[in-house]
Parts: structure tokens; sequence; C-alpha cells
């Protein structure tokens, strides 16, 4: 079921994973208009796309969701802002993104947006349109064969081409052109090297990101996941090699600590909540308390019912309870 949050679904837009904002105590805030995503990528780590583990979807209509981000972001007295347009599942599915990125565009403490796609619903028109608004895409490309670009999409119509004449648009237009591909050893080490050679053609940033696993996530199983020390040593590698910069920090992006957004309720408290919509994930419903969004683990309440709860979870303001 794809669930329409708006005004009046009275449901606030920070507090759950899915959609609405996620604010890590640091000057550049996540916005998620959608949970819906177009491909079925088998390493993906939200398991994205799957009915039986994500029976609902949610779409964010655009006024409501830049009302809370202008809200949250002058709290945080900041003067620089990143707004990173991202999904768990694919941002460009909600039909509205290009009302969102001017939207936000216009939050006066907003001075770089950036924004997270695989790109597949991306054309030349679309990055047109999108020109005036963002600072930056971060593109996710994780094959450079037409066969294991279809594979590593989980898609027979994702077409390579199309990626690579849209990653030359964005790089021929004034929106800054970052490809962020999964490295999957084992699996995808050839087309990595590949990706690099196209960045440094395009005169792109490169932001290699490690594969890895999660109880719920996807897996290949032919991959070799390894630790961190084996994957910076390996991108220093490919640094000295390539003479390109692939080790990213926060600083390479004006990311700092900033106030962050009340966490309105603590571990452990025990409060009554009003459920407001069907969960992410299956036995998940979604409740509302003290101006916040909480995921309620195996409830089977109905909408509007009042429930008691206890607070397993308020890390980044991102709320887990359970009923009691
Ligand atoms: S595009 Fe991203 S969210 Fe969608 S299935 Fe692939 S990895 Fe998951």
């Amino acid at each position: 079921m794809l669930v329409k949050i708006n005004q009046k679904s009275e449901i606030p837009l920070i507090g759950v994973l899915p959609f609405g904002i996620i604010d890590r105590g640091t000057n550049l805030l996540q916005i998620r208009p959608t949970s819906v995503c177009n491909l079925k990528c088998p390493f993906c780590s939200t398991n994205a796309n799957n009915e039986d583990f994500h029976p609902n979807n949610y779409l964010v209509d655009p006024d409501y969701l830049i009302s809370w981000a202008k809200e949250i972001f002058s709290f945080k007295e900041i003067e620089y802002g990143e707004a990173n347009l991202d999904s768990v599942g694919e941002i460009l599915t909600h039909p509205e993104i290009t009302k969102i990125a001017k939207g936000i565009s216009e939050i006066k403490q907003v001075k770089t947006i950036s924004m997270q796609t695989n790109g597949s619903l991306l054309t030349k028109q679309k990055v047109k349109q999108l020109e005036p608004y963002l600072t930056r895409i971060n593109l996710s490309i994780n094959a450079f064969t037409e066969k294991k670009a279809k594979y590593l999409s989980g898609s027979k119509s994702y077409n390579l081409n199309n990626i690579l004449e849209t990653a030359k648009a964005i790089s021929n237009s004034k929106i800054e052109l970052l490809l962020a591909p999964v490295w999957i050893p084992n699996v995808n080490d050839g087309d990595i090297l590949e990706i690099i050679k196209l960045a440094k053609q395009l005169n792109a940033k490169l932001g290699i990101q490690k594969y890895e696993t999660y109880q719920y996530s996807r897996k290949l199983k032919e991959a070799k996941p390894i630790n961190f020390f084996k994957f910076f040593k390996q991108l220093e590698k490919w640094e000295k090699e390539y003479n390109i910069k692939l080790k990213l920090r926060k600083e390479d992006f004006s990311i700092h600590l900033a106030k962050r957004y009340p966490i309105t309720m603590k571990k452990g408290e025990k409060l009554q909540a009003v459920i407001k919509a069907p969960g992410w994930q299956k036995n998940q419903m979604i409740a509302v308390a003290k101006n916040r969004a909480i995921t309620v683990n195996n409830c089977k309440k109905e909408i509007n019912d009042l429930i008691n709860i206890q607070i397993l979870q308020e890390k980044n303001n991102i709320y887990i309870a359970k009923l009691i």
C-alpha cells in the first residue's frame, strides 16, 4: 500500500526512517520524500521494493515536507546548511521531486542541496529541470557492462548507456557530479576500476561505498565482504594508482556538528501514543506522540487506536517502541 503523508495525516516528519527528515546532529539534514524504489538490487541494504518485507511505502506531500525542513533548519541556527535529498528507495520515483528541490533550495540556511539517485529515472531533460536547484548529484553506478548492470540492478530494463549519457549531461551542467558506486568485492572489482576512469574523464568526484550486510539486507552469495581496514587500504592503493581522491571525509563536504532538533522521548520512557499509519515492515505500525512519529514493533492495532508503549530507541530522533 502507498501511504500518503500530508498535514491532514497528523504524522510529524521526524521520528521514522522511511520518510521525513533525519537529523544526525550536524548541519546536514537528510530529506526523504518517498520510500518507493523502481529497482531491486540484489545487494540492497534496505531490502527496498520487496512487498513481502515492506508491505507499505510512503509518499510525502511537498509543501508539508518543505515546511518541516524549514522549521528544523531554522532551529539549528546555522548559516551554512546542506539538504541531502535521499531515500531508502529511489527519490526520483516521487512525482513532484522538482517542486521539492525548488522549495528546499529557497530555505534561507540551505546553501547546498545534494541528491542521491540510482539515475535510472534521470533524463537530460530532468537534469535541466533540476539544475537551478541542485548543487550536487550523487549517482550510484555499480557496473560497467550491460549484463552486470542489469544483474546488479535486479532489473531487465536498466539501461547502462542511458545512465552513462545522463552522467555526461550532469557533468556538463552546473550540478556537480559525484559517482557513488558500492564496491562489492569479488563481484564488481573490475567495474570499479572503469568507474574510477569514468570519474576522471568526467571530472567528477568519486565516493566509493563499502558493501555492508545487515540482518534484513539482500545479500550476494558470491560477494566477499571485507573489513574497514582492508577497504581503506584498497582505496589508498587506487588513489596512488589513479591519482584521484577516494577517501572522502565530512570536512570535504563542509559538514560540521550543529544543534540537534529536540529529542522528545527518552529510551525506557512509557507513554501513550496514537496509531496513525501502517508500518514499513510487516507487524509494525506508525504511532504519534510528543510531536514525533514512532515505529511500534509487533503491533496489529488499528488506525486512531490509543496505545501504551515503551521507547526502545531514540538515537538521532528515530524512535522504536514496543507495546506494553
Ligand atoms: S536502487 Fe538503492 S534502494 Fe533501490 S533496490 Fe537498489 S540499492 Fe536498494
